[in-house]
Protein backbone atom coordinates (compact mmCIF):
# COMPACT_ATOMS: atom_id res chain seq x y z
CA UNK A 1 0.00 0.00 0.00
CA UNK A 2 1.62 3.78 -0.45
CA UNK A 3 1.79 5.57 2.30
CA UNK A 4 -1.02 8.82 2.72
CA UNK A 5 1.41 11.75 1.70
CA UNK A 6 0.55 14.65 3.47
CA UNK A 7 0.61 18.13 1.34
CA UNK A 8 3.43 20.47 2.66
CA UNK A 9 2.62 23.31 5.09
CA UNK A 10 4.35 26.53 6.06
CA UNK A 11 5.21 28.15 9.22
CA UNK A 12 4.28 31.80 9.12
CA UNK A 13 5.19 35.14 10.88
CA UNK A 14 2.01 36.21 12.46
CA UNK A 15 0.82 38.90 14.26
CA UNK A 16 -2.58 38.52 16.67
CA UNK A 17 -4.21 42.19 17.71
CA UNK A 18 -5.59 42.07 21.24
CA UNK A 19 -5.20 40.13 24.20
CA UNK A 20 -8.82 38.93 25.38
CA UNK A 21 -10.44 35.35 25.14
CA UNK A 22 -9.99 35.56 21.34
CA UNK A 23 -6.79 36.63 21.25
CA UNK A 24 -5.30 34.36 23.70
CA UNK A 25 -6.51 31.60 22.41
CA UNK A 26 -5.24 32.27 18.54
CA UNK A 27 -1.78 32.99 19.72
CA UNK A 28 -2.02 28.92 20.90
CA UNK A 29 -3.45 27.56 18.49
CA UNK A 30 -1.23 29.83 15.95
CA UNK A 31 1.79 28.46 17.84
CA UNK A 32 0.78 24.73 18.56
CA UNK A 33 0.30 24.90 14.47
CA UNK A 34 3.90 25.90 14.65
CA UNK A 35 3.78 29.91 13.71
CA UNK A 36 5.66 32.52 15.28
CA UNK A 37 3.37 34.56 16.86
CA UNK A 38 3.27 38.47 18.54
CA UNK A 39 0.37 39.42 20.41
CA UNK A 40 -0.39 43.32 20.61
CA UNK A 41 -2.05 44.46 23.83
CA UNK A 42 -2.84 48.09 24.39
CA UNK A 43 -3.89 47.36 27.70
CA UNK A 44 -1.46 46.29 30.37
CA UNK A 45 -3.13 43.06 30.89
CA UNK A 46 -4.86 40.08 29.10
CA UNK A 47 -8.47 39.53 29.52
CA UNK A 48 -10.25 42.02 27.55
CA UNK A 49 -13.79 42.76 28.16
CA UNK A 50 -13.11 40.64 31.56
CA UNK A 51 -10.60 43.28 32.86
CA UNK A 52 -13.14 44.91 34.58
CA UNK A 53 -12.36 48.67 35.45
CA UNK A 54 -13.98 51.26 37.73
CA UNK A 55 -12.95 53.76 35.20
CA UNK A 56 -15.30 55.27 32.88
CA UNK A 57 -14.70 57.72 29.76
CA UNK A 58 -15.16 61.36 30.21
CA UNK A 59 -17.63 61.84 27.42
CA UNK A 60 -20.51 59.58 29.16
CA UNK A 61 -22.24 58.78 25.74
CA UNK A 62 -18.69 57.70 24.44
CA UNK A 63 -19.38 60.04 21.09
CA UNK A 64 -16.23 62.07 21.39
CA UNK A 65 -13.71 60.63 18.76
CA UNK A 66 -10.52 62.13 20.34
CA UNK A 67 -11.76 60.81 23.69
CA UNK A 68 -9.15 58.41 25.79
CA UNK A 69 -10.83 54.90 25.15
CA UNK A 70 -11.38 52.69 28.16
CA UNK A 71 -12.11 48.79 26.74
CA UNK A 72 -14.11 47.18 28.98
CA UNK A 73 -17.91 47.43 29.25
CA UNK A 74 -18.37 45.16 32.87
CA UNK A 75 -20.59 46.72 35.31
CA UNK A 76 -19.31 45.79 38.86
CA UNK A 77 -22.09 43.33 39.57
CA UNK A 78 -21.71 41.67 36.49
CA UNK A 79 -22.36 37.84 36.96
CA UNK A 80 -22.07 35.74 33.70
CA UNK A 81 -24.84 34.90 31.39
CA UNK A 82 -23.49 31.60 30.38
CA UNK A 83 -23.02 28.68 33.22
CA UNK A 84 -19.18 28.33 33.37
CA UNK A 85 -19.23 24.36 32.48
CA UNK A 86 -20.28 25.72 28.77
CA UNK A 87 -18.45 29.01 28.72
CA UNK A 88 -14.95 27.32 29.11
CA UNK A 89 -12.47 26.76 26.32
CA UNK A 90 -13.13 22.73 25.21
CA UNK A 91 -9.88 21.64 26.34
CA UNK A 92 -9.82 23.86 29.05
CA UNK A 93 -12.31 23.73 31.87
CA UNK A 94 -13.84 26.41 33.65
CA UNK A 95 -14.06 24.81 36.48
CA UNK A 96 -14.33 25.84 40.22
CA UNK A 97 -10.95 25.91 41.54
CA UNK A 98 -11.12 24.96 45.87
CA UNK A 99 -7.40 25.48 46.51
CA UNK A 100 -8.04 29.84 46.44
CA UNK A 101 -10.36 30.88 49.12
CA UNK A 102 -10.74 34.36 46.76
CA UNK A 103 -12.32 32.51 44.02
CA UNK A 104 -16.03 32.53 43.19
CA UNK A 105 -17.23 29.16 42.59
CA UNK A 106 -20.85 30.41 41.75
CA UNK A 107 -22.00 28.77 38.36
CA UNK A 108 -22.40 32.44 37.06
CA UNK A 109 -19.97 33.69 38.33
CA UNK A 110 -18.91 37.00 38.85
CA UNK A 111 -16.66 39.04 36.45
CA UNK A 112 -13.21 38.47 38.19
CA UNK A 113 -13.83 34.81 37.96
CA UNK A 114 -13.49 34.76 34.49
CA UNK A 115 -10.36 37.00 34.36
CA UNK A 116 -9.04 34.61 37.10
CA UNK A 117 -9.87 31.83 34.18
CA UNK A 118 -8.28 33.58 31.20
CA UNK A 119 -4.99 34.39 33.26
CA UNK A 120 -5.17 30.39 34.57
CA UNK A 121 -5.56 29.93 30.76
CA UNK A 122 -2.65 32.18 29.74
CA UNK A 123 -0.29 31.19 32.53
CA UNK A 124 -0.94 26.95 31.63
CA UNK A 125 0.18 27.79 27.81
CA UNK A 126 2.85 30.17 28.46
CA UNK A 127 0.39 32.60 26.71
CA UNK A 128 2.50 35.97 27.96
CA UNK A 129 5.50 35.24 26.69
CA UNK A 130 4.22 36.31 23.08
CA UNK A 131 2.10 39.18 24.44
CA UNK A 132 3.53 43.23 24.17
CA UNK A 133 1.66 44.69 26.66
CA UNK A 134 0.73 48.25 26.15
CA UNK A 135 1.13 48.46 22.63
CA UNK A 136 -1.62 49.57 20.64
CA UNK A 137 -1.85 48.73 16.62
CA UNK A 138 -2.58 51.74 14.89
CA UNK A 139 -2.46 50.77 10.78
CA UNK A 140 -2.28 47.20 9.39
CA UNK A 141 -1.98 47.17 5.66
CA UNK A 142 -0.61 45.47 2.87
CA UNK A 143 3.32 45.59 2.35
CA UNK A 144 3.44 47.99 -0.72
CA UNK A 145 6.34 45.72 -2.20
CA UNK A 146 4.83 42.71 -1.71
CA UNK A 147 0.94 42.30 -0.89
CA UNK A 148 0.98 38.93 0.33
CA UNK A 149 2.83 40.29 3.41
CA UNK A 150 1.17 43.04 5.48
CA UNK A 151 3.03 45.89 7.46
CA UNK A 152 1.76 46.38 10.66
CA UNK A 153 2.65 49.73 12.71
CA UNK A 154 2.61 49.80 16.43
CA UNK A 155 2.71 52.20 19.47
CA UNK A 156 4.50 51.97 22.94
CA UNK A 157 4.00 54.80 24.46
CA UNK A 158 5.93 57.19 22.09
CA UNK A 159 7.74 54.73 20.22
CA UNK A 160 6.26 53.47 16.48
CA UNK A 161 7.60 49.92 15.60
CA UNK A 162 6.98 49.51 11.60
CA UNK A 163 7.05 45.74 10.92
CA UNK A 164 6.54 42.99 8.08
CA UNK A 165 4.41 40.20 8.99
CA UNK A 166 2.92 37.31 6.45
CA UNK A 167 -0.40 37.06 8.17
CA UNK A 168 -2.46 39.37 10.45
CA UNK A 169 -5.54 37.72 13.52
CA UNK A 170 -7.61 40.62 14.50
CA UNK A 171 -9.17 40.09 18.15
CA UNK A 172 -9.84 43.10 19.04
CA UNK A 173 -13.04 42.72 20.26
CA UNK A 174 -16.86 44.38 19.75
CA UNK A 175 -17.90 45.79 23.30
CA UNK A 176 -16.40 48.99 23.14
CA UNK A 177 -17.14 51.07 20.65
CA UNK A 178 -21.18 52.31 21.45
CA UNK A 179 -24.61 52.51 19.26
CA UNK A 180 -26.97 54.89 20.10
CA UNK A 181 -30.63 55.26 19.54
CA UNK A 182 -31.97 58.00 17.81
CA UNK A 183 -34.68 59.91 20.09
CA UNK A 184 -37.05 62.87 18.54
CA UNK A 185 -36.57 65.77 20.48
CA UNK A 186 -33.35 64.97 22.30
CA UNK A 187 -31.13 68.09 20.88
CA UNK A 188 -33.02 69.88 23.65
CA UNK A 189 -34.12 67.63 26.11
CA UNK A 190 -32.20 68.40 29.47
CA UNK A 191 -31.44 64.88 31.43
CA UNK A 192 -28.32 63.10 31.37
CA UNK A 193 -27.54 60.35 28.84
CA UNK A 194 -24.96 57.71 28.99
CA UNK A 195 -24.15 54.43 27.28
CA UNK A 196 -23.87 51.49 29.18
CA UNK A 197 -20.56 51.13 28.08
CA UNK A 198 -20.06 53.88 31.25
CA UNK A 199 -22.34 52.60 33.42
CA UNK A 200 -20.37 50.38 36.73
CA UNK A 201 -22.40 51.18 40.05
CA UNK A 202 -25.89 51.80 40.69
CA UNK A 203 -25.09 54.75 42.80
CA UNK A 204 -24.44 56.63 39.33
CA UNK A 205 -28.16 57.15 38.77
CA UNK A 206 -29.34 56.90 43.07
CA UNK A 207 -32.67 58.25 43.53
CA UNK A 208 -33.34 59.15 40.20
CA UNK A 209 -36.14 58.54 37.62
CA UNK A 210 -33.79 56.76 34.64
CA UNK A 211 -35.21 55.00 30.96
CA UNK A 212 -33.37 52.12 30.34
CA UNK A 213 -33.72 51.92 26.05
CA UNK A 214 -32.74 48.52 25.12
CA UNK A 215 -34.53 44.87 26.55
CA UNK A 216 -31.48 42.67 25.53
CA UNK A 217 -30.29 40.33 28.45
CA UNK A 218 -27.97 43.16 29.51
CA UNK A 219 -30.55 45.94 29.18
CA UNK A 220 -32.47 44.03 31.74
CA UNK A 221 -29.81 43.22 33.71
CA UNK A 222 -28.59 46.73 34.32
CA UNK A 223 -32.38 47.63 34.68
CA UNK A 224 -32.15 45.49 37.88
CA UNK A 225 -28.91 46.07 39.07
CA UNK A 226 -30.50 49.93 39.39
CA UNK A 227 -33.92 49.57 40.27
CA UNK A 228 -32.82 48.79 44.06
CA UNK A 229 -31.68 52.36 44.42
CA UNK A 230 -33.72 54.65 41.81
CA UNK A 231 -37.16 56.27 42.29
CA UNK A 232 -38.38 54.49 39.31
CA UNK A 233 -36.64 52.59 36.04
CA UNK A 234 -38.23 52.32 32.37
CA UNK A 235 -37.51 50.07 29.89
CA UNK A 236 -37.97 50.90 26.73
CA UNK A 237 -38.46 48.08 24.23
CA UNK A 238 -38.44 48.06 20.34
CA UNK A 239 -39.39 44.39 20.15
CA UNK A 240 -42.72 44.67 22.00
CA UNK A 241 -45.88 45.71 20.69
CA UNK A 242 -46.92 49.63 21.17
CA UNK A 243 -49.54 48.92 23.65
CA UNK A 244 -46.95 47.33 25.99
CA UNK A 245 -46.91 48.78 29.62
CA UNK A 246 -46.14 46.23 32.42
CA UNK A 247 -44.60 46.14 35.53
CA UNK A 248 -42.06 43.39 35.81
CA UNK A 249 -41.81 40.82 38.58
CA UNK A 250 -40.07 41.34 41.93
CA UNK A 251 -39.62 44.91 42.13
CA UNK A 252 -42.52 47.51 42.33
CA UNK A 253 -40.63 50.26 40.76
CA UNK A 254 -39.93 48.36 37.28
CA UNK A 255 -41.92 48.74 34.32
CA UNK A 256 -41.58 47.38 30.46
CA UNK A 257 -43.05 49.92 27.73
CA UNK A 258 -42.70 50.42 24.05
CA UNK A 259 -40.14 52.55 21.92
CA UNK A 260 -39.74 56.14 22.60
CA UNK A 261 -42.26 58.48 20.55
CA UNK A 262 -40.55 61.64 21.51
CA UNK A 263 -39.13 63.28 24.39
CA UNK A 264 -39.31 66.86 25.37
CA UNK A 265 -37.68 70.18 26.96
CA UNK A 266 -39.78 70.17 30.19
CA UNK A 267 -37.67 66.80 30.77
CA UNK A 268 -40.67 64.36 29.65
CA UNK A 269 -40.34 60.76 27.44
CA UNK A 270 -43.10 60.12 25.75
CA UNK A 271 -43.31 56.43 24.98
CA UNK A 272 -45.26 54.41 21.94
CA UNK A 273 -47.80 53.39 24.47
CA UNK A 274 -49.13 56.85 25.68
CA UNK A 275 -47.27 56.99 28.74
CA UNK A 276 -44.94 60.11 29.80
CA UNK A 277 -42.48 60.26 32.40
CA UNK A 278 -40.30 62.90 33.64
CA UNK A 279 -36.51 61.40 33.84
CA UNK A 280 -33.56 62.08 35.29
CA UNK A 281 -31.28 59.66 32.95
CA UNK A 282 -31.48 57.80 29.47
CA UNK A 283 -29.63 55.14 29.52
CA UNK A 284 -28.41 53.60 26.08
CA UNK A 285 -28.28 50.13 26.43
CA UNK A 286 -28.32 49.54 22.41
CA UNK A 287 -25.02 47.65 21.74
CA UNK A 288 -21.94 48.06 20.17
CA UNK A 289 -20.45 48.43 16.91
CA UNK A 290 -17.16 46.56 15.21
CA UNK A 291 -15.02 48.94 14.73
CA UNK A 292 -11.23 48.88 13.01
CA UNK A 293 -9.62 52.31 13.14
CA UNK A 294 -6.38 50.74 12.09
CA UNK A 295 -6.98 48.65 9.23
CA UNK A 296 -6.72 50.01 5.83
CA UNK A 297 -8.06 47.28 3.40
CA UNK A 298 -8.38 49.68 0.11
CA UNK A 299 -12.17 48.77 0.57
CA UNK A 300 -11.71 44.75 0.44
CA UNK A 301 -13.03 44.57 3.56
CA UNK A 302 -16.02 47.39 4.86
CA UNK A 303 -18.00 48.04 8.24
CA UNK A 304 -21.49 49.06 6.55
CA UNK A 305 -24.86 48.75 9.16
CA UNK A 306 -22.51 46.59 11.50
CA UNK A 307 -21.58 44.10 8.75
CA UNK A 308 -18.13 43.22 8.66
CA UNK A 309 -17.51 42.13 4.92
CA UNK A 310 -17.31 40.41 3.08
CA UNK A 311 -16.19 37.53 4.92
CA UNK A 312 -15.90 33.92 4.07
CA UNK A 313 -17.92 31.84 7.07
CA UNK A 314 -17.44 35.56 9.46
CA UNK A 315 -13.67 35.07 9.27
CA UNK A 316 -11.71 35.81 6.19
CA UNK A 317 -12.35 38.01 3.69
CA UNK A 318 -11.97 36.27 0.01
CA UNK A 319 -9.90 38.75 -1.62
CA UNK A 320 -6.82 39.18 1.36
CA UNK A 321 -7.10 35.30 2.74
CA UNK A 322 -5.54 34.25 4.23
CA UNK A 323 -3.34 36.72 5.73
CA UNK A 324 -6.62 38.56 6.99
CA UNK A 325 -8.81 37.02 9.45
CA UNK A 326 -11.28 37.74 12.15
CA UNK A 327 -11.70 35.85 15.27
CA UNK A 328 -15.15 36.51 17.60
CA UNK A 329 -17.10 38.28 15.55
CA UNK A 330 -20.61 36.45 15.64
CA UNK A 331 -22.80 36.88 18.63
CA UNK A 332 -25.34 36.03 20.76
CA UNK A 333 -23.37 32.93 21.05
CA UNK A 334 -21.14 30.81 23.44
CA UNK A 335 -17.96 32.95 22.67
CA UNK A 336 -14.66 30.95 23.81
CA UNK A 337 -15.47 27.29 22.39
CA UNK A 338 -16.23 29.17 18.90
CA UNK A 339 -13.04 31.50 19.22
CA UNK A 340 -11.14 28.22 20.02
CA UNK A 341 -12.65 26.62 16.61
CA UNK A 342 -12.15 29.34 14.11
CA UNK A 343 -8.38 29.73 15.78
CA UNK A 344 -7.74 26.39 14.94
CA UNK A 345 -9.41 27.29 11.65
CA UNK A 346 -6.83 29.79 10.67
CA UNK A 347 -3.96 28.35 12.40
CA UNK A 348 -4.27 25.30 9.92
CA UNK A 349 -5.15 27.61 6.86
CA UNK A 350 -1.83 29.27 7.26
CA UNK A 351 -0.16 26.07 7.27
CA UNK A 352 -1.47 24.91 4.34
CA UNK A 353 -2.73 21.91 6.35
CA UNK A 354 -6.56 22.81 5.23
CA UNK A 355 -7.36 24.65 2.25
CA UNK A 356 -9.67 27.46 1.53
CA UNK A 357 -11.98 27.07 -1.39
CA UNK A 358 -11.44 29.34 -4.41
CA UNK A 359 -11.57 33.44 -4.27
CA UNK A 360 -14.61 32.93 -6.44
CA UNK A 361 -15.82 29.95 -4.26
CA UNK A 362 -16.00 32.12 -1.41
CA UNK A 363 -17.42 35.19 -3.03
CA UNK A 364 -20.26 32.77 -4.36
CA UNK A 365 -20.74 31.41 -0.47
CA UNK A 366 -20.58 34.89 0.98
CA UNK A 367 -23.21 36.67 -1.44
CA UNK A 368 -25.51 33.67 -1.13
CA UNK A 369 -25.63 33.70 2.77
CA UNK A 370 -26.46 37.54 2.37
CA UNK A 371 -29.18 36.93 -0.13
CA UNK A 372 -30.35 34.48 2.05
CA UNK A 373 -30.24 37.02 4.95
CA UNK A 374 -32.40 39.68 2.84
CA UNK A 375 -34.97 37.37 1.42
CA UNK A 376 -35.63 36.61 5.08
CA UNK A 377 -35.59 40.37 5.85
CA UNK A 378 -32.74 39.94 8.18
CA UNK A 379 -31.19 43.42 8.37
CA UNK A 380 -27.33 43.64 7.57
CA UNK A 381 -26.81 45.28 11.00
CA UNK A 382 -27.91 41.05 12.01
CA UNK A 383 -25.06 39.81 9.88
CA UNK A 384 -23.20 38.17 12.52
CA UNK A 385 -25.89 37.35 14.59
CA UNK A 386 -26.33 33.86 15.25
CA UNK A 387 -29.97 33.84 15.57
CA UNK A 388 -31.74 30.84 15.52
CA UNK A 389 -30.79 28.83 18.37
CA UNK A 390 -28.58 26.46 16.66
CA UNK A 391 -27.30 27.83 13.79
CA UNK A 392 -24.17 28.59 16.25
CA UNK A 393 -23.91 24.49 16.44
CA UNK A 394 -23.81 24.22 13.06
CA UNK A 395 -21.57 27.01 12.80
CA UNK A 396 -19.15 25.56 15.53
CA UNK A 397 -19.39 21.94 14.00
CA UNK A 398 -18.27 23.43 10.61
CA UNK A 399 -15.69 24.70 12.10
CA UNK A 400 -14.62 21.58 14.00
CA UNK A 401 -15.61 19.29 11.02
CA UNK A 402 -12.63 21.82 8.86
CA UNK A 403 -10.06 20.80 10.96
CA UNK A 404 -10.47 17.41 12.15
CA UNK A 405 -11.66 18.43 15.73
CA UNK A 406 -14.45 17.03 17.94
CA UNK A 407 -17.23 18.44 17.36
CA UNK A 408 -19.29 20.86 20.05
CA UNK A 409 -20.07 18.27 23.15
CA UNK A 410 -24.26 17.37 23.40
CA UNK A 411 -24.39 18.59 26.76
CA UNK A 412 -22.86 21.85 26.11
CA UNK A 413 -25.48 22.62 23.26
CA UNK A 414 -28.27 21.40 25.56
CA UNK A 415 -27.38 23.73 28.08
CA UNK A 416 -27.04 26.22 26.13
CA UNK A 417 -30.65 26.02 25.03
CA UNK A 418 -31.80 25.66 28.68
CA UNK A 419 -30.15 28.42 29.80
CA UNK A 420 -31.92 30.61 27.46
CA UNK A 421 -35.01 29.33 27.90
CA UNK A 422 -34.48 29.66 31.35
CA UNK A 423 -33.63 33.67 31.10
CA UNK A 424 -36.74 33.93 28.79
CA UNK A 425 -38.96 32.20 32.20
CA UNK A 426 -37.12 33.59 35.04
CA UNK A 427 -35.19 36.23 34.27
CA UNK A 428 -34.62 37.25 37.74
CA UNK A 429 -33.46 34.33 39.58
CA UNK A 430 -32.17 31.93 36.69
CA UNK A 431 -28.68 32.36 37.83
CA UNK A 432 -29.28 30.62 41.21
CA UNK A 433 -31.64 28.28 40.14
CA UNK A 434 -31.85 25.29 37.41
CA UNK A 435 -32.80 22.29 36.70
CA UNK A 436 -29.93 20.84 34.44
CA UNK A 437 -27.69 19.19 36.98
CA UNK A 438 -27.82 15.94 34.83
CA UNK A 439 -25.64 18.19 32.25
CA UNK A 440 -23.43 19.44 34.27
CA UNK A 441 -22.38 15.83 35.75
CA UNK A 442 -22.36 14.86 31.80
CA UNK A 443 -19.82 17.85 31.48
CA UNK A 444 -17.81 16.86 34.35
CA UNK A 445 -17.42 13.22 32.89
CA UNK A 446 -16.18 14.89 30.03
CA UNK A 447 -14.24 17.22 31.73
CA UNK A 448 -11.85 14.31 33.36
CA UNK A 449 -10.31 13.79 30.44
CA UNK A 450 -8.58 16.97 30.24
CA UNK A 451 -6.55 17.40 33.71
CA UNK A 452 -4.31 19.93 32.91
CA UNK A 453 -3.21 22.09 35.65
CA UNK A 454 -6.79 20.87 37.87
CA UNK A 455 -5.91 18.12 40.42
CA UNK A 456 -8.63 16.10 40.88
CA UNK A 457 -8.69 16.67 44.52
CA UNK A 458 -9.17 20.29 43.77
CA UNK A 459 -12.15 20.22 41.15
CA UNK A 460 -15.07 21.41 43.07
CA UNK A 461 -17.51 18.24 42.80
CA UNK A 462 -20.28 20.20 44.84
CA UNK A 463 -22.15 19.87 41.31
CA UNK A 464 -21.79 16.48 40.34
CA UNK A 465 -23.05 15.04 43.75
P1 LIG B 1 -12.14 41.59 24.12
O1 LIG B 1 -12.31 40.85 25.36
O2 LIG B 1 -12.83 42.88 23.97
O3 LIG B 1 -10.57 41.78 23.88
C1 LIG B 1 -10.07 42.60 22.85
C2 LIG B 1 -8.68 43.06 23.24
O4 LIG B 1 -8.10 43.77 22.14
C3 LIG B 1 -8.65 44.01 24.43
O5 LIG B 1 -7.76 43.53 25.40
C4 LIG B 1 -8.19 45.34 23.83
O6 LIG B 1 -7.41 46.11 24.72
C5 LIG B 1 -7.37 44.88 22.63
N1 LIG B 1 -7.29 45.89 21.56
C6 LIG B 1 -8.32 46.53 20.95
N2 LIG B 1 -7.84 47.36 19.99
C7 LIG B 1 -6.49 47.22 20.00
C8 LIG B 1 -5.43 47.81 19.22
N3 LIG B 1 -5.67 48.71 18.27
N4 LIG B 1 -4.15 47.45 19.51
C9 LIG B 1 -3.88 46.51 20.49
N5 LIG B 1 -4.84 45.94 21.25
C10 LIG B 1 -6.13 46.29 20.99
N6 LIG B 1 -19.25 36.13 27.13
C11 LIG B 1 -19.44 34.96 27.77
O7 LIG B 1 -18.87 33.94 27.36
N7 LIG B 1 -20.24 34.86 28.87
C12 LIG B 1 -20.86 35.94 29.38
O8 LIG B 1 -21.57 35.80 30.37
C13 LIG B 1 -20.66 37.21 28.76
N8 LIG B 1 -21.21 38.34 29.27
C14 LIG B 1 -20.91 39.55 28.71
C15 LIG B 1 -21.43 40.71 29.27
C16 LIG B 1 -21.12 41.96 28.75
C17 LIG B 1 -21.68 43.20 29.36
C18 LIG B 1 -20.26 42.05 27.62
C19 LIG B 1 -19.88 43.39 27.04
C20 LIG B 1 -19.77 40.90 27.02
C21 LIG B 1 -20.08 39.65 27.55
N9 LIG B 1 -19.60 38.47 27.00
C22 LIG B 1 -19.82 37.26 27.60
C23 LIG B 1 -18.89 38.49 25.71
C24 LIG B 1 -17.39 38.75 25.80
O9 LIG B 1 -17.19 39.87 25.06
C25 LIG B 1 -16.64 37.59 25.27
O10 LIG B 1 -16.77 36.54 26.21
C26 LIG B 1 -15.14 37.75 25.06
O11 LIG B 1 -14.51 38.03 26.26
C27 LIG B 1 -14.71 38.70 23.98
O12 LIG B 1 -13.34 38.49 23.77
P2 LIG B 1 -12.52 39.18 22.62
O13 LIG B 1 -11.12 38.72 22.78
O14 LIG B 1 -13.19 38.97 21.32
O15 LIG B 1 -12.61 40.73 22.88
Amino acid sequence: MVPAVNPPTTSHHVAVIGAGAAGLVAARELRREGHSVVVFERGNQIGGVWAYTPNVEPDPLSIDPTRPVIHSSLYSSLRTIIPRECMGFTDFPFLTRLENRSRDPRRHSSHSEVLAYLRDFAREFKIEEMIRFETEIVRVEQAGENPKKWRVKSRNFGDISDEIYDAVVVCNGHYTEPRHALIPGIDTWPGKQIHSHNYRVPEQVKDQVVVVIGSSVSGVDISRDIANVTKEVHISSRSTKPETYEKLPGYDNLWLHSNIETVREDGSVVFKNGKTVYADTIMHCTGYKYYFPFLDTKGEVTVEDNRVGPLYKHVFPPALSPGLSFIGLPWQVIPFPMFELQSKWVAAVLTGRVSLPSLEEMMEDTKMFYSKLEASCIPKRYTHLMAELDSQFVYDNWLADQCDYPRIEKWREQMFYKVFKRIQSQSSTYKDDWDDDHLIAEAYEDFVKFPSNYPSSLIEREYTS
